[in-house]
């Protein structure tokens, strides 16, 4: 199904358009196109240079837009200037652990064993920025996300929001919190009620907090529904009505209703098309800029983490192997593991591509069951020795806040 209450207003929509046709009148234009736009991206700055040139708040933004084929089309498109420059520290998230046990056992339960989904993770996010996490599947993003949000309690480590440790926050401190720290979850329609209204999902925080008149009623629902590309007549619908796109629209309003101040997203476009992909990856970065809002964006999609981050964090096992600003990331990436993921992003040159040399690694994700002791990369890793398999590597700084956890940390030009 189509995404027809795309606003018609928005300007990175004409180019998904225009370059659809010239796919179909000629197959050889549109590589030519694709080449073409794909040089023009410009380098995103990052956080340092973005404050050092820009003193007086002016942000502007270029939104690249993935269209069908894979081709990345660019339009700079000017944002008002609300949260130009990176402010605080909004979240820090310091040691955090999160066990499960395995049980055994229907009368007499028996402990069996500890999933060890995240294991001493540290990072923090400045206001008005951007963290994207990646890593493969089952290495413990979601459940860091949700243990932040103590959607899930954590089993030891500090989660400080403003200041203040919300891991030692009561039941009603927490829910005077939550409106500052909402979520969009990865399958649009499994996180949303099949039996209520567009109108009802998108107002029921507002409920919630009690908050639903003073803060406009039906009118903000509407208003709501309307800036995130949604008809508003459309409120009485229900989420079986809408297109995958469209119903990520739904969560992304409900996660606005509040005003918050974080969001964090659990892999939002990674169950939908690519083109709206990039209609809701433009509309996160649209209402970042209206609202200053700070992001943890979790996705396993490199190029929509390059995209959308000013700085990366890439987990391994429950673990947090290195992190850096974008750019650095992605051009001098330090640790074998990001070395070996950042090999498997497909380059728009055929040249460069059939040149590059690929990082294929060996072997599966271990079990977070029962994970190789010290480094946990070393069952995979092409550089391991004697000192892998018996001393954990920390997470130091080598320098410009690049963290790395490796003991033969080396840039490398993967791209
Ligand atoms: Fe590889 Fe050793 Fe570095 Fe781990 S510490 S990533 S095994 S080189």
């Amino acid at each position: 199904m189509s995404d027809p209450k795309t606003p018609r207003k928005r300007t990175p929509a004409r180019p998904v358009k225009a370059a659809k046709k010239t796919t179909s009148a000629a197959s050889g234009a549109r590589r030519t196109a694709a080449k073409s736009t794909a040089r023009k991206a410009p380098a995103r700055k990052t956080p340092a240079k973005k404050r050092a040139a820009n003193p007086a708040g002016t942000r502007t933004r270029t939104m690249p837009v993935p269209v069908s084929g894979g081709a990345v089309a660019t339009e700079p498109t000017s944002a008002p200037p609300p949260h130009a420059s990176f402010g605080d520290e909004l979240l820090k998230v310091d040691h955090l652990v999160k066990y499960f046990p395995v049980m055994r056992g229907i009368v007499f339960k028996k402990q069996i064993g500890t999933v060890q989904a995240v294991d001493d993770v540290s990072f923090s996010i400045r206001q008005g920025e951007t963290l994207g996490v990646v890593g493969e599947s089952g290495c413990g993003k979601s459940t860091t996300a949700r243990t932040i949000l103590r959607l899930i309690e954590p089993t030891g480590g500090a989660v400080y929001f403003n200041g203040q440790d919300l891991v030692k926050f009561n039941r009603e401190q927490l829910r005077l919190l939550r409106r500052e720290m909402q979520i969009i979850f990865q399958d649009p329609f499994a996180s949303l009620n099949p039996r209520m209204t567009v109108r009802s999902i998108v107002g029921e925080p507002l409920m919630i907090h009690g908050i639903y008149e003073s803060s406009g009623g039906p009118r903000y629902v509407e208003d709501l529904l309307a800036r995130v590309g949604l008809n508003p007549e459309h409120g009485n619908r229900y989420p079986h009505e809408f297109s995958g796109g469209q119903r990520q629209r739904i969560g992304v309003a409900r996660a606005l209703a509040l005003k918050p101040k974080l969001i964090i997203c659990d892999e939002p476009v990674s169950a939908l098309d690519v083109s709206v992909q990039a209609q809701i990856l433009n509309l996160l970065e649209d209402l970042q800029n209206e609202f200053g809002l700070t992001y943890m964006f979790i996705a396993h999609d490199l190029s929509v983490v390059r995209h959308i981050s000013d700085r990366v964090s890439v987990m391994y096992l429950g673990k947090v192997v290195e992190t850096a600003d974008r750019d650095t990331l992605y051009e001098k990436p330090m640790h074998p593991y990001t070395q070996a993921l950042i090999s498997a992003v497909p380059v728009p040159d055929p040249e460069k591509e059939r040149n590059r040399k690929r990082i294929i690694l060996e072997g599966d994700l271990p079990s977070p069951l029962n994970p190789p002791p010290a480094c946990r990369f070393h069952t995979r890793c092409w550089k391991a020795q004697e000192i892998c398999r018996e001393v954990e590597p920390p997470l130091e700084d080598r320098g410009n806040g690049h963290m790395v956890a490796c003991h033969f940390a080396e840039e490398v030009k993967v791209l």
